[in-house]
């Protein structure tokens, strides 16, 4: 099944200049939804992970059917004011401006090992908060990945320290 046909691109959303990539296509179709988690486990360096890191709002949709597969947990990642229980934030620069993400204190262990996954890495400023936030917790990342790369932003130069992988590549 041809994946990248299932993303549907949105010109100007939610901004003029950016071309957004919609998942909603690949989301209705189960077969699509089994093929993306199984080529994504493949890529795993090993199996042995113990929590699955998923980035609000779309790294929800593939992180838990992954943290299933992997008889893994499931920790959101999520934008301030959303986690009900103690949290670590960490901030990081948008191209206007700042955001922040927040991890629940108490979500991970020492030395757990973790997989980080978000369905777009884009300028990679999301993702390597969220790296920071799960070493703070004390996790050790195992991979971090991305059902879809836009390799002309450079995000995975953020990512260098880790071992990392993108499924759907826009050059
Ligand atoms: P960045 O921090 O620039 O890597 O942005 C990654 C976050 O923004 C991810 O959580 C994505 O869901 C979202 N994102 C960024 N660019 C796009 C895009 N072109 N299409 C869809 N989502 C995007």
């Amino acid at each position: 099944m041809d994946i990248k046909s299932l993303i549907r691109e949105i010109s100007d959303f939610p901004k003029k200049g950016v071309a957004y990539k919609d998942i909603t296509p690949l989301l209705m179709n189960p077969n699509a939804m089994n093929q993306v988690v199984e080529l994504l486990l493949e890529k795993l360096p090993h199996r042995n992970i113990d929590k699955v890191v998923g980035i609000e709002s779309r790294g929800f949709f593939f992180g838990t059917l992954l943290a299933q597969k992997l008889n893994a947990g499931f920790i959101p990642v999520r934008k301030p004011g959303k986690l009900p229980y103690k949290t670590h934030t960490e901030t990081y620069e948008l191209e206007y401006g700042i955001d922040s993400l927040e991890i629940h204190e108490d979500a991970i262990e020492k030395g757990e090992k973790i997989l980080l996954h978000d369905d777009v890495l884009a300028t990679g400023g999301t993702a390597a908060a969220t790296s920071r936030l799960i070493e703070k917790c004390g996790g050790e990342i195992v991979q971090c990945n991305f059902l879809v790369e836009l390799e002309f932003l450079n995000g995975m130069d953020r990512l260098r320290r880790f071992n990392n992988f993108s499924l759907i590549k826009y050059s």
